[in-house]
């Protein structure tokens, strides 16, 4: 029953004709088969309860929580060795929301340490596979999530978002992914990473289901003042599937296959894909457009995010030390203490991140990388919002194409391809602006996705773009195995 959607399970346990116990049952055995599978969990919550059923959607229907957000007396550890033992004593609000909603959390899923990393495959429990195929990563960071969700334990998981990690492993695992305008849940809670771009948001199978978890969760907080009253924004109730004239556009020097002189037999198939979906918008009235933007402004996003997103990670876990929480290190003094718990807990990545933060922060270095990437953030930012005066919103494809194998990930950026096609949803979290990937079909039986991103604030229109073209596909309420053409 877990592999249906929210709304069809709410009527189930509305008519009685299934019961929140069963769903949590199933949802905590499916939870320990997907674990032996793809290792997607930090911890299963085997003493979930089930609750009332009220005319609350996601009342009585288990979900999963990404393992940075915090959770009162379970287990929250980033996925990370620093914080392996820690226990929070309180919910993170987007948690506490889905709790008032009368949700059921059933396991904490596994990420890239801290949301650092796209592969999944540097959290402290272990590489996170892909339910699809399981050599094949589900990339990152809310791989477990992705993994969980596709695998059809439950119709919903949490997820966090600062480059693309809602949104990368939503397409490589055949799901939908929703960050959300940034601000509009709180971030109170989350692990952070780099506050700037950080994003709470969700995985599902389908459109309707993303903007009511959302629903549920967002909130105008006062413990994160960036947080914005959207109480009037029913997400939901406003879809509707109406884009007749809407006006979308793409970027030439992204999709253009004649960017791409040795291009593989795979991203011309995807790029086939991606304009074939095109076309099926256009047939509900949409009017598609082609946009340039400088190619030299496009590569930079990728170094942009570097920048920003190591110096900020830097500065905000500064305080995992193993004092206030996490295993306490060994050593003769504070220093070799704090010295220790860092050396010993973080995995290489982060260090190295860390190297690059600290580096960029130097009083001397600040001037060159720190503050001239925030020059760029602007430019394309202030690109980005004069397009959408013009267009509702801007449609790509995820990526170059499936989710790479386990044993040929590498995580330079060499390639044309790679630059442009696998690093443009953070210009997503540079603007804060709301972005859906959505599944967009198969190539050798892998999945692929498509992501449409509009201006701040307008994620109803967002949303009812992607309902309007996954209403003309094959592709809604899939999970993993479920082969579709
Ligand atoms: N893959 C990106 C990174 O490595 C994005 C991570 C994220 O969105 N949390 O930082």
């Amino acid at each position: 029953m877990t592999e249906l959607s929210i709304e069809k399970l709410h009527n189930l346990l509305i008519n009685g004709e299934i019961s929140s116990e069963a769903l949590i049952k199933e949802a905590i055995a499916k939870s320990y088969e997907v674990q032996k599978k793809c290792n997607a969990f930090v911890t299963i919550i085997e003493n979930a309860k089930a609750v009332e059923v009220t005319d609350n959607l996601l009342s009585g229907i288990p979900y999963g929580i990404k393992d940075n957000y915090s959770t009162k007396g379970i287990l929250s550890t980033g996925s990370s060795n620093t914080l392996k033992n820690y226990i929070p004593i309180f919910d993170a609000t987007a948690v506490e929301q889905l709790k008032k909603a009368g949700a059921v959390a059933v396991n904490k899923t596994a990420l890239d340490e801290f949301g650092m990393g796209g592969t999944g495959t540097t959290a402290h429990t272990g590489i996170i596979k892909n339910p699809w195929d399981l050599s094949r990563t589900c990339a990152g960071s809310s791989s477990g999530s992705a993994a969980a969700v596709a695998a059809g334990v439950y119709p919903y998981a949490l997820g966090s978002d600062t480059g693309d990690s809602i949104r990368k492993p939503a397409a490589f695992c055949g799901i939908v992914g929703y960050k959300p305008t940034y601000g509009m849940i709180s971030r109170y809670g989350l692990f952070p990473f780099a506050s700037s771009l950080d994003t709470c948001g969700v995985l599902t199978r389908n459109v309707k289901d993303a903007a009511i978890v959302v629903d549920a969760m967002k909130k105008q907080d006062e413990k994160d003042l960036t947080s914005w009253a959207s109480k009037d924004m029913h997400l939901y109730e406003s879809i509707n599937g109406e884009v007749k004239g809407k006006k979308l556009f793409y970027i030439k020097e992204i999709v253009d296959e004649s960017n791409y002189p040795n291009i593989s037999e795979e991203l011309k198939k995807h790029l086939q894909i991606f304009k074939e979906s095109l076309k099926k918008l256009e047939a509900q009235g949409v009017i598609i457009e082609e946009v340039s933007i400088d190619k030299e402004l496009l590569k930079t996003i990728p170094s942009v995010y570097v920048c920003i997103s190591c110096a900020e990670a830097t500065s905000n876990m500064s305080n995992l030390t193993g004092i206030a929480f996490g295993p306490r290190g060994n050593g003769e003094n504070i220093y070799e203490i704090m010295k220790n718990h860092r050396t010993v807990g973080f995995s290489p990545l982060i260090k190295r991140r860390f190297v690059i933060g600290s580096y960029i922060l130097q009083k001397e270095n600040q001037e060159r990388y720190f503050v001239n990437a925030q020059r760029v953030r602007r430019l394309i930012v202030d690109r980005m919002k004069e397009l959408f005066k013009k267009y509702d919103a801007l449609i790509l494809p995820v990526s170059k194409g499936v989710a790479p194998k386990l044993d040929e990930l590498n995580d330079e950026i060499n390639d044309e391809s790679t630059v442009l096609l696998e690093e443009h949803l953070q210009i997503g979290n540079f603007g804060g602006f709301p972005s859906i990937t959505i599944p967009n079909g198969m190539i050798n039986k892998m999945p692929v996705g498509i992501n449409i991103t509009g201006n701040c604030f307008d994620d109803i229109n967002v949303l009812n773009i992607a309902y309007a073209l996954e209403s003309q596909m094959n592709y809604k309420d899939m999970t993993a195995g479920d082969y579709r053409e």
